[in-house]
């Protein structure tokens, strides 16, 4: 290895952020990083709420990468096309090549909207900050009707999403005061809303027969058929809908297939230290089969274990504890309240959450988890 420990991280989203300022907080000048990312700015996941139902504009919800300033740390805005995971070398689409002694997978997942025939033509979604925009300017034409929120395919991103999504809905509709004119159905792939925590979900379902929220548990939207505007899921049964709000398939980001990193369509990591099968070369955050759910405070979880790993190997220090799947979710129950459930996927014999109910008061902490993060990565709160 060179003097200085050379870094590649591709990819700035949640774990490619924390992994980054760690690794800059611990090794200052002895790290060479380059941190690349196709986009210019970061936003959080459930941004994309405030985006859609127009309660931030686009801009008030992104911090440019320019802000980052970290010793050590380098962004460079480019798109990653080719990954060689043996070499530990990058193409980027304007042709130049990156190598390092180190390399981190942080890519994320991506949608593949096309596995579920209909829904780019008959219907919508906010899992992408496209469809969140696009949303903000279809819902203010909606007045009346079926609105339907259905995941399309499991594992999909921030489990409690949808059903947020769904109580968000009737906020925005009652606010509009129109929800006596509108249906809301959630069609969901689990028994119970948040599986490893049945509080959560108890306070969930109650939530849903407060706001005459029909909750469709085991089940996905297999097709939507945009002609009669209606959803089919996978018994066969057909949901007629007005407005239809779909969590599409999750895949690994192209360039990450063609890698040949893949089992199954994500990258298998050690659960000790997030390190995959090739030397030097780690992966985190969603784009892994880590097996805790794919959400921002588990990508920081993940890189917590991985930057120790790689400092430890670094400075021929003591390895890491392992990996606990532990993180915290805030879950929007509506009219300003936040729910919170404290989840651990790995140090029980079974996955297990705590569950603390919705408050504003919760809320202020939500905030303050999204504030803390953007100071502690950018050196800006806002
Ligand atoms: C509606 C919604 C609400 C959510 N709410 C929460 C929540 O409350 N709490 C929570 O913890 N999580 C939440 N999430 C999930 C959370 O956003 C993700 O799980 C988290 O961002 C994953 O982190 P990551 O680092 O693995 O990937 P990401 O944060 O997705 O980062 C991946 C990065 O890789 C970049 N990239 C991809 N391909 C390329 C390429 N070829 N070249 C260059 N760059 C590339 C992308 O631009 C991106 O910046 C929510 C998600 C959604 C959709």
């Amino acid at each position: 290895m060179s003097a200085k420990l050379r870094v590649l991280v591709l990819g700035a989203g949640f774990g490619g952020l924390e992994l980054s300022t760690i690794l800059s907080e611990k090794l200052g000048d002895q790290l060479d990083l380059t941190l690349i990312d196709q986009s210019d700015s970061f936003f959080f996941g459930f941004s994309k709420f405030d985006v859609m139902f127009n309660r931030k504009s686009s801009e008030g919800v992104r911090i440019h990468y320019k802000n980052i300033n970290k010793p050590g740390v380098r962004f460079i805005c480019k798109t990653i096309s080719r990954i060689d995971p043996i070499l530990r070398r990058i193409h980027t689409s304007d042709e130049s090549i990156y190598e390092a002694d180190i390399l981190v997978v942080a890519l994320g997942a991506d949608y593949d909207i096309g596995a579920t025939p209909g829904l780019a033509t008959g219907g919508n979604e906010f899992y992408s900050f496209e469809g969140a925009l696009r949303l903000r300017e279809a819902l203010p034409h909606f007045s009346s009707g079926n609105v339907i929120i259905g995941v399309c395919s499991a594992p999909f991103k921030c489990p409690p999403a949808p059903s947020e999504a769904a109580l968000l809905m009737h906020d925005y509709l009652v606010h509009r005061r129109i929800r006596q004119r509108c249906t809301i159905s959630l069609v969901m792939p689990f028994g119970l809303p948040i599986p490893p925590s049945p509080d959560t979900s108890l306070a969930l379902i109650d939530e849903f027969s407060r706001c005459n929220i029909r909750y469709i548990p085991k089940h996905v939207v297999k097709s939507i058929d945009p002609e009669s505007s209606t959803a089919i899921l996978d018994d066969g049964q057909q949901l007629p809908f007005d407005l239809f709000l779909g969590i599409p398939k999750h895949c690994a980001p192209n360039v990450v297939l063609e890698s040949g990193m893949t089992v199954n369509g994500w990258i298998p990591v050690s659960k000790t230290n997030f390190m995959t099968q090739y030397p030097g070369v780690y992966a985190i955050g969603d784009v892994t089969s880590v097996g805790t759910p794919k959400a921002g405070v588990f990508a920081e979880g993940a890189a917590k274990v991985a930057a120790a790993s790689i400092i430890a190997e670094f400075e021929q220090g003591q390895m890491p504890e392992p990996y606990q799947g532990n993180g915290i979710c805030y879950i929007e129950f509506g009219e300003g309240r936040v729910g919170k459930v404290s989840v651990n996927f790995f140090s029980g014999p079974k996955p297990s959450g705590t569950y603390t109910p919705a408050s504003t008061s919760i809320a202020a902490d939500k905030d303050y988890f999204g504030s803390s993060r953007l100071k502690r990565w950018f050196g800006t709160s806002s």
